[in-house]
């Protein structure tokens, strides 16, 4: 298992976020914001993204939406959109502004539109066989926000988010693949044991710990087994973090948020000279990304969404303003002019 990421757009110009999970066979595909860059990925690459993240709904997160909306409305499988209050509302307005009577009502394509608020999540549904004219209000299960911030997980990975003050609510996204537990193949050897199926077992957490395995002449539970066996790997994890104010509380929420991540990309709209821009426009600088990134002991920090007013030339020093504090911070490597 591993993630597979890539940081899309030029430097000063909209950015997102393309990951892939893998996981055996599967392969799990996410984007985060959806800006013009989204034109850098490949037809099947589009049709491919399982979940769409956006932190907030301003232009430059949003402009690639029709191009997201054209390769996916009736692929046949669900599309999940995740974003601040409004969302759904949002892209649905995206969707009424075409004309749809050409989808037939034998597609069957579902667009999940999830609305994280500060203690729940609110989810509406448009399908393509009603021209997505309806936008379906689907209970959400109960469960608090506050304490929870998971908002989606399954058997590989998992999802949480986290509100922020852009003056309008923007998301943070935490991603961390499962832990997975592997047969340590040094204590196999060192036993002596023949490996075989029995070793399937001894990984499958649905066989009972009770049931008893013969090895040689001695017999063992599994729960024996997996005592002596496995070993547990921790999953990657991965943050992602745009467009906000990164005041005291939000500094404390986030450095709990990406404790140890192994990547954290993260947005450095100013130099840090122009710190008070940052305040007023509710963005963050190099310098203060890299105190973040310091704090939560995070292995490498990306830097990106740069804001457009800085020419190329001052881009090393934005960059070696974050490295005095953060050595292990660069900017996307498809950056190659810096
Ligand atoms: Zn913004
Ligand atoms: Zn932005």
């Amino acid at each position: 298992m591993s993630i597979d990421y890539r940081v899309i757009g030029h430097p000063g110009r909209d950015n997102a976020l393309f990951l892939k999970i893998i996981s055996g066979h599967a392969v799990d595909h996410l984007l985060f914001d959806c800006g013009s860059c989204i034109d850098e990925l490949s037809s099947s690459e589009i049709t491919s993204i399982d979940h769409l993240f956006l932190s907030h709904l301003h232009l430059d997160h949003i402009a690639g939406f029709d191009t997201f909306m054209r390769h996916n409305y009736n692929r046949g499988k669900d599309v999940h959109v995740w974003g601040p209050q409004h969302v759904a509302g949002q892209i649905h307005c995206r969707f009424l502004g075409t004309t749809w009577n050409l989808v037939g009502e034998e597609s069957l394509t579902c667009w999940q539109l999830n609305e994280i608020l500060p203690q729940r999540l609110d989810k509406y549904i448009l399908y393509s066989q009603e021209s997505f004219l309806n936008r379906h209000f689907v209970a959400s299960p109960s469960f608090d926000r506050t304490i929870d911030r998971t908002i989606f997980s399954n058997s590989k990975f998992q999802v949480s988010a986290f509100l922020m003050n852009h003056q309008i609510p923007s998301v943070a996204y935490v991603v961390e693949e499962c832990s997975r537990q592997n047969i340590d193949m040094k204590v196999l050897k060192e036993s002596g044991w023949n490996p075989g199926a029995w070793l399937q077992k001894v990984k499958d957490s649905t066989s009972s710990g009770t049931e008893k395995i013969s090895l040689g002449e001695k017999t063992y539970s599994l729960e024996e087994l997996r005592k002596t066996l496995l070993t547990t790997t921790r999953g990657q994890k991965i943050a992602y973090l745009s467009d906000f104010l990164l005041d005291k509380n939000a500094e404390e929420t986030l450095i709990s948020a990406v404790k140890n991540a192994d990547i954290l990309v993260c947005e450095s709209q100013y130099k840090q000279e122009d710190l008070e821009l940052a305040r007023k426009n509710y963005h963050m600088t190099a310098k203060q990304v890299a105190h973040l990134a310091q704090k939560a002991n995070v292995k490498k920090l990306i830097l990106f969404h740069v804001s457009q007013r800085y020419p190329h030339l001052e881009y090393g020093k934005i960059l070696e303003e974050a490295q005095e504090i953060f050595p292990a911070t660069s900017f996307p490597d498809n950056w190659e002019f810096i």
